[in-house]
Order: C-alpha cells, then sequence, then structure tokens
C-alpha cells in the first residue's frame, strides 16, 4: 500500500528558529531530493536554505542567488553538496511552465542533481519536473499579522520517498 504523508505544518519566530528547521530538515535530506520553496520575497526562503546548508555541512556562505540563479555548495566532509537555485528570474511573466522547466534544465549546475540535495526558491510551477518526488515547503508570514517575524512553515512531501522519513517527528520537536 502506498502510504500518503501528510503535510506537517510549523511556526517559526525568528531568523535563528527558521535556520534551526532547515537543519533540522537536512538530517533527513540525501543526494537526489528536491525540496521546493515557495512564499513571498522576504517570507524566509534564503533564511530557511541556510539552515540547511548548515546542517548538510556545506562551504561558503548561502545567499540568495538571484542574480546567479544557482550556486553549488560542496559539502566539507562527504556528504552531498547543496545546489541552491533561485528561479525567480527564469523565464519572464509570459513564458509557459513548460518553457521555464527547460531553461531550469538547460542551466548548467554544475553538479548531478541526482548526486546533490537540490533547493529551489520560488520553485512552485517550474521545478517540479526535476525530480520525480519533492519536498515543498511553503513560508507564509505570521499568523495574523500580529508577530512580525512568525512565520508559518508548511512542509507537503510529494511521492513515496517521504514514507517512513519521520518528518512529522523531525519537524516538530523543539527548536535548539
Ligand atoms: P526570501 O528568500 O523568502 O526572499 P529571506 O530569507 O531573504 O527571504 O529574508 C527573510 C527576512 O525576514 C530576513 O531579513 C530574516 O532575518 C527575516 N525574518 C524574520 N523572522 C523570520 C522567520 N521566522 N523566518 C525567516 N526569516 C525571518
Ligand atoms: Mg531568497
Amino acid at each position: 500500500t502506498l502510504v500518503k504523508v501528510l503535510p506537517v505544518t510549523v511556526e517559526t519566530r525568528s531568523p535563528d528558529e527558521a535556520r534551526c528547521l532547515g537543519e533540522r530538515l537536512a538530517e533527513t535530506l540525501r543526494p537526489g531530493d528536491l525540496v521546493i520553496l515557495s512564499g513571498d520575497l522576504g517570507a524566509g526562503k534564503t533564511t530557511f536554505t541556510q539552515g540547511v546548508g548548515v546542517g548538510l555541512g556545506v562551504r561558503g556562505d548561502v545567499t540568495s542567488p538571484t542574480f546567479v540563479i544557482s550556486r553549488v555548495h560542496p559539502s566539507l566532509d562527504d556528504g552531498p553538496p547543496l545546489v541552491h537555485v533561485d528561479a525567480y528570474r527564469l523565464g519572464g511573466p509570459s513564458t509557459g511552465s513548460g518553457t521555464r522547466l527547460d531553461e531550469l534544465d538547460d542551466l548548467d549546475l554544475d553538479a548531478s542533481l541526482d548526486e546533490a540535495v537540490t533547493v529551489v526558491e520560488w520553485g512552485e510551477g517550474v521545478a517540479e519536473g526535476l525530480a520525480d518526488t519533492r519536498l515543498e515547503v511553503r513560508i507564509t508570514r505570521g499568523r495574523g499579522d500580529d508577530v512580525e517575524d512568525a512565520r508559518t512553515v508548511t512542509f507537503v512531501p510529494v511521492g513515496a520517498r517521504w514514507a517512513g522519513a519521520g518528518l512529522a517527528h523531525l519537524l516538530t520537536g523543539a527548536l535548539a
């Protein structure tokens, strides 16, 4: 029987908590995984990815790759590299999603995605075709607009990869 893993929603209340959450997720990430981040500008996609980078133990500061579109961070130990993509500038407003995926495919990502952990900001509707299975991470501001630094982060696992991965347990544990 195919197990369907339900979405997991958590709240972070600071950039540090967002990084801790990314670091926590990294514990379960392995080569070939695709993580698609969505959320408005300033939602915290890059901040979350910084935590993933820490958790993977990669080299180089994780900053927004908006102008370079993608950046590869090699692992400092024998772990997978982090391929960090910002899909915001791929294609134009008039191009269809097929075209944008082609452009993403055509990027010289300089690492085989099968061997890397790939995190794509603004990847919704763009990057799904890069793998059969993916983890969508949707970040929205606040719970209401009452708390300036609060973010609601919803993890939506898509595909058999996440069955038995213990995501809910991992992600809802107390943050350091
Ligand atoms: P994005 O990549 O989605 O455009 P960034 O991560 O670059 O967003 O920016 C998020 C901004 O919001 C940063 O200045 C960060 O310090 C701040 N911030 C405040 N609270 C949080 C939180 N809970 N999670 C993530 N970022 C937060
Ligand atoms: Mg960003």
